[in-house]
């Protein structure tokens, strides 16, 4: 490709808007342009890099037995009604209405439209198991979409799911998956790792998120340093030394539990950031304040951020709102009835504990039928994020933080959608069976920008060849020089020809400007034509150590080697 014609525009200064480096890079080196809030365009550099992402994303999904489908972006509001999710999705679901007011969604993930599908088209054991996955935009009307495309509202999806007709069955796809994000994640060069991740279930393996670990990381990842256990701290918050329900707290703990009123005290009561307990709690002032934490599934998860958090403030649920957003009755706040495990602790409900009073209908102790045992077992002591240097749960080492970027998530949905949507299959007995399923997905766009997170230096990126837009920045540095512009010209060919994806820049600009655009941009290796190209030698440099060396035309197929 010449660079001449090459929409690539680098920019010198840092925009002003972006706050991390992958953003600020992948605009300044001419990948992405804003086109809305959370909306962006890939100009070439950045489209070639999606590619390369997508291509190994393909080639691990159909080793691994997948086949790829195309769904479509939009979708009938109805299939989310069928599955309980129109509503319970919130705002961050991006709704419209065609010219005869039927109402649609944007996808902003695929279980519905995908069971539909297999619901019609699969209803014999002999044609399961089966993995089918597609890679296409997703929208979500995030809350707050920031750091480019890491958090967009428009971004790229590779989506995949799976039918089984056994528990069995669905472990087996399940590890088909792990495995194939690991390779997926490794060959894009990502230092990452696979935690256990928020799936209702405590410790389970139903689910696991994986990060690359970042300073800028939005999830903070809780990990034995002796062993192999790490999780989301969403799904770690309560640490293991419980104190008794019958054993009372002290006064002044008591004190402290009754007057935590906003996001920012809960932060401080549990001594992390605001920002992780937005991520683990709920805090729903109904009259009076209640703490719950959350071990929500997927949608409950979004639930929580939304329709809760949305408001920026604890005034928020009135006693019906939070009622059926815990999709609970009124004045009932437990944890049976609920759509997946959920411990809440109301502060006035632990001092009812403490002073053995529950169910009272004394002021300020109104909660109903709330049963110490029956409805939590929790108190005071268990409402502590874990903490670096507690013991990890696993028994074995101490709990160390790190700050992680999800970009792959896979998760055993077991028959949630497919008992909602009526996915059965006939059984060898010809009996009707509900299939069951998981789901696993890769953020294809965050993959790219978490790629220049961790690889990148005050240059520009650095791309690990595998994911590299092109392989080799061919560089003339004086177009006006015969001799070189000849060469240049030559080697563009020859190493085309090898099969070498060349990115040529034969620009009229200055030296400095051609270098300093390669540096940003980042390509495995430069070759520079310059003022020995009469001699037929030119430079070549490795972006990744900065090694130079010159190398005799005639030589350069092996050296590049
Ligand atoms: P997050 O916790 O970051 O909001 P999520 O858990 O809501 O992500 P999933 O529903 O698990 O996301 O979707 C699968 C993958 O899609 C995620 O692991 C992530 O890589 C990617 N993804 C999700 N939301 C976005 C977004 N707004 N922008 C870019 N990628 C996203
Ligand atoms: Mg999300
Ligand atoms: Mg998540
Ligand atoms: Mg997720």
């Amino acid at each position: 490709m010449r660079q001449r014609t090459f929409l690539a525009p680098t920019l010198r200064d840092v925009p002003a808007d972006a706050e991390i480096k992958s953003h600020q890079l992948m605009l300044r080196a001419g990948l992405i342009r804003q086109t809305a809030s959370g909306i962006y365009s890939y100009l070439p550099l950045g489209k070639k890099v999606l590619r390369k992402v997508e291509d190994i994303i393909r080639e691990e999904m159909d080793e691994a037995g997948g086949q790829e489908v195309l769904l479509p972006a939009i979708q009938p509001a109805e299939l989310w009604e069928e599955s309980g999710r129109l509503h319970a999705y919130g705002p961050e679901l991006m709704r419209l209405k065609d010219r005869h007011e039927r109402d649609f969604v944007l996808g902003a993930t695929h279980e519905e439209v995908i069971t539909d599908l297999v619901r019609n088209e699969l209803q014999s054991y002999k044609k399961l198991p089966v993995n089918l996955y597609q890679i296409q935009t997703k929208y979500r009307d995030e809350r707050r979409p920031r750091f480019g495309v890491l958090r967009s509202r428009e971004f790229i999806m590779k989506d995949a799911y799976s039918f089984d007709t056994s528990n069995e069955g669905l472990e087996q796809s399940y590890q088909a998956m792990y495995k194939a994000y690991q390779n997926i994640f490794t060959r894009c060069a990502l230092n990452f790792r696979a935690v256990e991740a928020d799936s209702g279930t405590i410790g389970g393996t139903d689910t696991h998120e994986f990060m690359v670990l970042s300073e800028i990381g939005e999830d903070t990842i809780a990990y034995s340093d002796q062993s192999d256990f790490a999780a989301n701290i969403e799904i770690a918050p309560v640490v293991t030394t419980y104190v008794k329900s019958d054993e009372p707290l002290k006064e002044k703990e008591l004190v402290d539990t009754v007057n935590i009123r906003t996001i920012e005290e809960v932060a401080d009561f549990f001594k992390v950031s605001a920002a992780q307990t937005i991520k683990s709690l709920l805090f729903i002032a109904d009259g009076e304040p209640v703490l719950v934490l959350v071990r929500g599934d997927h949608d409950v998860n979004e639930i929580k951020v939304k329709n809760v958090l949305d408001k920026d403030s604890v005034e928020l649920a009135s006693a019906e709102e939070t009622a059926r957003l815990l999709n609970c009755e009124t004045g009932y706040i437990g944890p049976i009835n609920l759509p997946s495990e959920i411990t809440v602790i109301a502060d006035h409900a632990v001092e009812a504990v403490v002073n053995g009073i529950c169910g009272a209908n004394e002021k300020d102790k109104h909660y109903k039928h709330v049963n110490p045992g029956r409805d939590f077992t929790a108190t005071y002591a268990d409402l502590r994020l874990i903490q670096e240097g507690d013991p990890s749960p696993c028994g074995k080492g101490t709990i160390q933080f790190a700050m992680g970027i999800e970009v792959g998530h896979v998760f055993k949905l077991g028959t949630k959608y497919s008992e909602a949507l009526g996915a059965t299959y006939l059984d060898e007995n010809g009996k009707t069976q509900t299939m069951i399923m998981g789901c696993y997905g890769i953020g294809v766009s965050r993959t790219v920008a978490a790629i220049v997170e961790q690889h990148h230096d005050e240059n520009g990126i650095v791309w690990p060849p595998a994911v590299a837009p092109f392989d080799l920045h061919l560089v003339t540095i004086n177009v006006k020089d015969e001799a070189q512009k000849e060469l240049g010209e030559q080697l563009y060919q020859t190493l085309k020809q090898l099969g070498y994806d060349v990115l040529f820049d034969d620009r009229p600009e200055r030296a400095g400007v051609k270098f300093k655009d390669s540096d940003l941009i980042g390509l495995p290796i430069r070759i520079a034509v310059g003022k020995k190209a009469g001699e037929g030698i030119v430079e070549v440099k490795v972006r990744k150590t900065g090694e130079m060396i010159e190398a005799e035309v005639a030589k350069l197929p092996d050296v590049l080697e």
